[in-house]
């Protein structure tokens, strides 16, 4: 069993991270599967912005990977599951599957997700820590992501996880950009 995490800001290449280690698995008999929440309104695509897409499976819980017998399995946009489905993730972990996870690690106020704190504590092997170029100062040291309503940053009042409906822009920001309640 093997836990990896790909963690941090909105583009950050995550996703290109996760279509690294899926897209030649098509080329395989390795049994695997790609999963993103139905919360996710984009596509039934994982895509990176290099152009690159994966086709991932939308869920409702991480509890219905459990009933399918795969050895390799990715989660996309893990900050949108709720913090008990961690459980999903140590059964899939107990049966002998290879997990890797990609998502936000901390939502708009700078605070880890606790789904992503749960999966800290099951140990994970590798953690990939990924930056952004700070859309403030241009630094590629971008590490939380800071929603903006007409331009101005929100530090409070809404909720952890927010559909991509256009109401909100999301910017990835260094530790000194970032705007704190
Ligand atoms: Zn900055």
């Amino acid at each position: 069993m093997e836990l990896n995490l790909i963690l941090g800001p909105m583009k950050s290449g995550k996703s290109f991270e996760m279509i690294s280690h899926f897209m030649p698995l098509s080329y395989t008999n390795i049994n695997f599967g790609i999963y993103q929440p139905r919360k996710n309104i984009r596509d039934e695509n994982i895509w990176s912005k290099s152009g690159l897409s994966v086709k991932a499976e939308k869920i409702d819980t991480l509890d219905e990977i459990l009933k399918k017998n795969e050895s390799i399995v990715g989660i996309d946009e893990i900050h949108m599951f709720e913090e008990k489905e961690a459980r999903a993730i140590a059964s899939l972990l107990k049966k002998g599957v290879k997990v890797f996870v990609s998502g936000l690690d901390m939502d708009y106020r700078g605070k880890m997700f606790p789904i992503v704190q749960r999966l800290f504590e099951l140990g994970p092997q590798k953690v990939n820590y990924k930056r952004a170029v700070c859309e403030i100062c241009k630094e590629p040291e971008a590490i939380y992501t800071q929603i903006y309503q007409n331009n101005i940053p929100i530090t409070s009042g809404v909720p952890s996880v927010i559909p991509e409906d256009g109401t909100y822009v999301y910017r990835p920001v260094c530790y000194h950009c970032f705007r704190q309640n």
